[in-house]
């Protein structure tokens, strides 16, 4: 089927999973998040409510929560997997829990995602793992790698302990054949982060792509980076894992940029922005023998071009090397569409105890409120559903 700018039109395909019920409540949740001064005042609420320890998991769970988030265990993300698993959608699991900085919330993390892997393993439409180095080892750390200082006695424990738990993820999620998804973070410390994805993606990705590292398509250097770590896997002979999002920090990186005086990573525009990130969509599929991509976007002529290069390349539309990603609750018009055209389609779904997932539903609307665009699109998107269903 040739493809054509309406393909994400299609709302009774978007929202099928959806209740009238569920669809009222996303209006309802677009409707305030699409607001800035709602945001600000529910962020500060919400954040006030948890440092004085209120008992308002219950208003989460029933707004927020359950739009965005699987469950608070595996067993209630289940009947979550299962339904996107009829519509052929299959999941990346994020413990979406905020990360702390001891040694015994690091241990807690790994054997957190040793769970996570266990239980993709056992459910076929589990396909990834999402993971933060970040919650593996302390930020200051890997500052202080990249400033180039060298590491005192305990800071090299520190990092071998590091790769130790690291070692450990990989392992598990080689036997079960999952594929492990290291975020992308600060520009500040994301050096210390590439070198040690690479040295495990030379070691575990063989024979297949256990380890994926991060691009964002926002730094004005990745472009190059990603061509380089092409050509390094080749000559390595291993698959490069690479997802590619643009990125999630942009202000803060300015910020610092300003405040400390260097030149900022990030692009200047939006347009220099699409053009990385289709460029490193082409990059990815044009070698797609080497290379294992997950296309993490909710820009709609992004999803299309790299949709169309697939079908001019004549790869095979679910190639196991190629999958696309949107959040959880959002870009549904994009992910099941992609779904139904036969494109492998997934959804980042966070899970974890209500109380502590609550500052990742805060930065998701704060985040929102900054995506110019994305929200009022889902809010004329259900809008549309709810007419078309009421005239049916
Ligand atoms: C599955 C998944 C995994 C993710 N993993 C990560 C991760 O590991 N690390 C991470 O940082 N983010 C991650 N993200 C978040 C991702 O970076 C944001 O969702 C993304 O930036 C939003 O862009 P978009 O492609 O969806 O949509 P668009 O609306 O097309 O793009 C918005 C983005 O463009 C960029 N942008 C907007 N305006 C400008 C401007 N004026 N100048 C320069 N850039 C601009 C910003 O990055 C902004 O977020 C992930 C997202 C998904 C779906």
């Amino acid at each position: 089927m040739k493809l054509n700018n309406n393909i994400f039109e299609n709302t009774e395909v978007a929202f099928a999973h959806l209740t009238n019920s569920d669809l009222q409540r996303a209006k309802l949740l677009f409707s305030t998040v699409g607001n800035p001064l709602l945001v600000s005042a529910g962020s500060s609420a919400a954040n006030l409510a948890i440092k004085l320890r209120l008992p308002v998991s219950f208003l989460f769970r029933l707004t927020v929560y359950d739009h965005f988030c699987g469950g608070e265990t595996f067993e209630e993300c289940k009947k979550v997997i299962e339904h996107l698993a009829e519509n052929n959608v299959g999941v990346l699991l994020n413990y979406g829990v905020e990360l702390k900085e001891t040694e015994e919330d690091f241990e807690a993390s790994v054997k957190e995602n040793l769970s996570a892997i266990r239980f993709a393993g056992e459910n076929a439409t589990v396909k990834s793992v999402c993971i933060k180095l970040t919650g593996m080892g302390r930020f200051g750390l890997f500052e202080k790698i990249q400033t180039g200082n060298e590491l005192n006695k305990q800071e090299q424990k520190e990092l071998t302990q590091v790769k130790q738990r690291f070692h450990k993820l990989c392992k598990e999620a080689a036997k079960q054949q999952v594929a492990l998804y290291v975020d992308a973070e600060e520009s500040w410390i994301q050096d210390p982060l590439d070198a040690i994805v690479e040295e495990f993606m030379a070691e575990y990705n063989r024979q297949f792509a256990v380890v994926c590292n991060t691009f964002q398509m926002y730094r004005h250097d990745r472009l190059a980076y990603l061509e380089q770590q092409v050509l390094k896997a080749k000559k390595l002979g291993y698959i490069l894992g690479a997802k590619l999002v643009r990125g999630a920090y942009m202000e803060k990186e300015r910020e610092r940029a300003v405040a400390l005086g260097y030149p900022s990573p990030i692009h200047k525009n939006k347009k220099a922005v699409d053009a990385d990130f289709d460029g490193a969509v082409n990059l990815c599929l044009e070698d797609i023998a080497q290379v294992y991509v997950c296309i993490a976007s909710h820009s709609e002529p992004s999803n299309l071009a790299a949709m169309q290069k697939i079908d001019e390349l004549k790869i095979e539309r679910n190639h196991p090397h190629i999958w696309f990603s949107q959040l959880y609750g959002m870009g549904d018009n994009i992910t099941f569409n992609q779904s139904k055209l036969g494109y492998n389609a997934t959804k980042y779904l966070p899970y974890g105890p209500v109380r502590e997932v609550i500052p990742y539903l805060i930065r998701r609307a704060q985040e929102n409120t900054s995506v110019a665009g994305q929200t009022g699109r889902e809010l004329s998107l259900i809008q549309q559903e709810i007419m078309r269903r009421k005239n049916c």
